[in-house]
């Protein structure tokens, strides 16, 4: 049995390790050395679940952990909090992000309680994009705290076991915490500095910006190296597959902190199947940055183009013929399905005309 199952239920956080913060897969493979691999869910506009679970369905099987995003953009989706309700019930191992820029640190601290209540593993604590770039520029932002502050927050809260204020928990949360880096842009010498500022704070996995300059980022693990960082904190590289070079350019333009250098566009621009060539380029970026000394991961981020992250992780070879968790139907949804299936098949009837049956008793 993989040890990343909990053999009760896969639903349930897994038996504590010494030394590990969080009982979650994510933590488990990087401590182990496995190269980890992420994946940025696209969150639904809709309040169905059955949204959220066909997109982490996409993902079964290639990677160790589901980004739930928190208004990225500070466009307004299915909060992360919910996505990540949704996904522990389904045994996922989530990543829920939390933004600054909607809630407070009353709030915050009351979802954290919460999302480690539900079985959430894993916390990135972001600042998050100013209101003003999303599609509702009038929204207040709040910004009571910031990466740093959330960082120490909910490192407080776990190893203390204490809100802010100081007032006791009775069981703190179990979660291994990360940040966001951004090696893309300028100014490059502080940027070393944010990050050891990050751990310094309590970060102990960061996940980058869209990578698409690899040369900028050999340059920036260097320095990283230099200062031990790697040593410190688990580093998954940014990747993903740009769909056209009108959608790279518009990336470029209008995306706060995206790079992507000019020669990178002119390669998608000049191939014959531009979709193709994006996939192309993120497997070559992979195979680039998994080579790197210091890096321990990839995070996808495949907008609107999940369909192709297995192909990619598979394609990049980044598994090494290892399998993530996969979800399989638990034991009693499968009675449930061959109980249904049985009594289909028995009657020859259609779902539609079962619940015609159902709405009409008295024609059967
Ligand atoms: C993997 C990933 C996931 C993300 N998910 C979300 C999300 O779910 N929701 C969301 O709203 N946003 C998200 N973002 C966007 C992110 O919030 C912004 O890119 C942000 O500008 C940088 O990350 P941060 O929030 O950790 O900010 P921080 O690193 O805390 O920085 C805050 C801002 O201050 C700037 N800054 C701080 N100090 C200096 C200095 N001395 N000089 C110059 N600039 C400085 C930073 O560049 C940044 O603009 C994500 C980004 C990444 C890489």
């Amino acid at each position: 049995m993989s040890p990343d199952i909990n053999p009760v239920d896969p639903s349930l956080p897994l038996d504590p390790l010494p030394g590990h913060s969080s009982r979650g897969r994510l933590e488990r493979v990087l401590r182990r050395g496995e190269f980890a691999v992420t994946a940025e869910l696209n969150p639904p506009d809709s309040a169905d679940p059955n949204e959220v679970y066909e997109r982490a369905a996409i993902f079964d099987g290639w990677v160790d952990g589901v980004n739930a995003v928190d208004a990225s953009g500070a466009n307004c989706h299915m909060s992360s909090v919910g996505i990540c309700a949704l996904l522990t019930r389904m045994g996922y191992a989530p990543i829920m992000q939390i933004a600054c820029r909607d809630k407070n640190r009353i709030a915050i601290q009351g979802d954290v309680l919460g999302a480690s209540a539900m079985g959430v593993q894993n916390i990135l604590c972001l600042t998050g994009d100013g209101v003003q770039g999303g599609d509702q520029p009038g929204a207040k932002p709040v910004f009571d705290l910031d990466s740093m502050s959330l960082l120490e927050t909910i490192r407080t809260m776990r190893d203390e076991a204490k809100f802010l204020s100081g007032r006791k928990l009775s069981t703190p949360p179990t979660v291994f915490l990360g940040a966001a880096i951004n090696p893309f842009v300028p100014p490059f010498d502080f940027r070393p500095l944010h990050f050891a500022k990050k751990i310094r704070a309590g970060a102990q996995f960061v996940q980058s910006q869209y990578c698409y300059d690899v040369a900028l980022f050999r340059e920036f693990m260097k320095r990283v190296r230099d200062m031990g960082l790697n040593e410190q904190c688990y580093i998954l590289v940014g990747v993903g597959p740009l769909a056209s070079a009108k959608t790279a350019r518009w990336m470029k333009n209008n995306v706060p902190g995206v790079h992507i250098p000019d020669a990178v566009i002119k390669r998608i621009e000049g191939a014959k199947d531009q979709k193709n060539e994006g996939k192309r380029l993120c497997i070559d970026i992979i195979d680039e940055v998994k080579e790197i000394e210091g890096v321990h991961g990839v995070h996808v981020m495949a907008y609107r183009q999940e369909e192709y992250v297995a192909e990619i992780v598979h394609e990049s070879g980044v598994l090494k013929g290892r399998s993530p968790w996969k979800r399989e139907a638990r034991r009693d949804e499968s009675q449930v399905v061959e109980r249904l299936e049985h009594l289909l098949n028995r009657d020859a009837v259609s779902p539609q005309e079962m619940a015609g049956r159902a709405a009409h008793p008295e024609k059967v």
